[in-house]
């Protein structure tokens, strides 16, 4: 114990350990969504403290005194526990499951058996560890450098995801972040304060999402309240988004089913609506080039497409332009022969249509798909309609991608 514990201190530490023993503990999830699609990709846990009288106590009443006294390390591999327990429970069930991040104070640098720890608790529950985040909050990175690079790369080392939580907050220097092999960066709320309206606060977003990006650390940003903070993101290609916009933390009934459902229902799924054009055309050229194996471009009035991109589809029997009518004639024959009519009718021109007079953002369905090397992968297909205020056609932007 480093602190000094008033008498307040003590009582709550008393409190915690009868909380432990008593399985008060409750991981919550926060979902984290793609910032382009919508889709629900991951979720952080989150300890809450569920008392007898059912009171919630969230984790700033516990947290602090919980470091004080490195109750906080029982804290976090009891969380970890609680949400292998619940991936294993997914998997079982076979219900979609995505990977969580879980936090871990800065002490457990200190923990000699760490790692061993981490793989025997995940191996134990039979889940591949790819599915469990190891959340570091960047004040960590300030104790000794070359025990938390060390520290960091071992836990890579043994496939588990790493991020750097609160980013920005401290006073962490970026050259630290280079050097630590965490492949996850999370932007701190603080630095999303307003409706990033003022220039220099966006410059300074700017700047640490490209050197990220460079860095190829996968970004999220916390704390997303407003769709204009959604909208500056997404110019600059933040990749997930985590925060009140689209979800609160929630327990883990609640969050079995939003995981289930994917993607956000009041999602504005415009996916050119952002603030400046030129991001805009950024993001475009990188959903093209390195997001979907497969991007086409059609104006479903005039029966007419372009197909911009394939890989890994059928798409090189099929001609890159012509009438949309025979591209989905194309797909159909490329799928398995029981997802061919699902496909043909949700694509027909006139489906497509009344989707779109329905106020639709789009219309998605999943099929098993033959690529060119013959074998069948799920793939996800979506019509995005593309209103354009100029032209009175119906265009949509058709994006594929395979998944799981
Ligand atoms: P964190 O890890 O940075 O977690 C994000 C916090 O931001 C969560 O607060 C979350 O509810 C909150 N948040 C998310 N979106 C929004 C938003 O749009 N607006 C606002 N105002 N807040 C948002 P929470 O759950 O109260 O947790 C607070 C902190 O407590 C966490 O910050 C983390 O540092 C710590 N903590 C929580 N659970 C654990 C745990 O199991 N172990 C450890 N070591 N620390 C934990
Ligand atoms: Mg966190
Ligand atoms: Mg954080």
């Amino acid at each position: 114990m480093t602190s000094v514990l008033t008498e307040q201190d003590k009582l709550l530490m008393i409190q915690i350990e009868e909380a432990l023993e008593n399985c008060e503990f409750k991981a919550f999830y926060q979902p984290q969504y793609d910032s382009v699609t919508g889709r629900l990709v991951s979720a952080e846990a989150l300890a809450r403290w569920i008392k007898s009288d059912g009171k919630l106590v969230p984790p700033n009443d516990f947290i602090p005194v919980a470091e004080k006294t490195n109750l906080i390390l029982k804290i976090d591999w009891y969380i970890l526990n609680e949400v292998c327990k619940f991936i294993r429970k997914r998997r079982e069930q076979k219900h979609r499951c995505v990977p969580i991040a879980v936090n871990f104070s800065r002490k457990h640098v200190a923990e000699a058996d760490f790692k061993q720890r981490l793989c025997d608790t995940v191996d134990s529950y039979g889940i591949p560890r790819n599915f469990i985040e190891v959340e570091l909050t960047e004040s960590a990175l300030m104790n000794d450098s070359e025990a938390i690079i060390g520290f960091v790369s071992q836990i890579r080392d043994e496939g588990f995801n790493v991020a750097i939580d609160d980013f920005g907050s401290g006073l962490s220097s970026l050259s630290l972040v280079k050097d630590i092999s965490a492949n996850v960066l999370k932007i701190d709320r603080s630095l999303l304060s307003g409706n990033c309206e003022n220039e220099k606060e966006r410059i300074v977003l700017e700047s640490i999402f490209t050197f990220a990006h460079r860095l190829k650390l996968t970004t999220i940003a916390e704390g997303v309240e407003t769709v204009e903070q959604l909208g500056f993101l997404r110019t600059c290609d933040c990749r997930l988004i985590q925060g009140f916009l689209f979800a609160k933390p929630m327990p883990e009934d609640e969050f079995g089913v939003a995981c289930s459902q994917r993607v956000k229902d009041d999602y504005d799924e415009d996916i050119l609506k952002t603030q400046a054009p030129a991001s805009a055309t950024n993001l475009l050229i990188e959903a093209v080039f390195t997001k979907f194996p497969l991007v086409i471009m059609s104006n479903i009035t005039r029966n007419s497409y372009y197909m911009m991109t394939y890989e890994n589809f059928s798409a090189t029997s099929c001609p890159s332009t012509g009438t949309f009518d025979e591209l989905i004639m194309h797909g159909a024959e490329s799928m398995h022969p029981d997802d061919r009519e699902t496909f043909r009718n949700a694509f027909s021109i006139s489906n497509l249509m009344n989707a779109y007079k329905n106020g639709e953002k789009f219309v998605r369905v999943v099929t098993r798909q033959c690529g060119d090397d013959g074998i069948y992968r799920k793939v996800e297909t979506t019509d995005f309609f593309v209103k354009n205020p100029s032209v009175d056609d119906v265009l949509v932007i058709t994006l594929c991608q395979n998944i799981e």
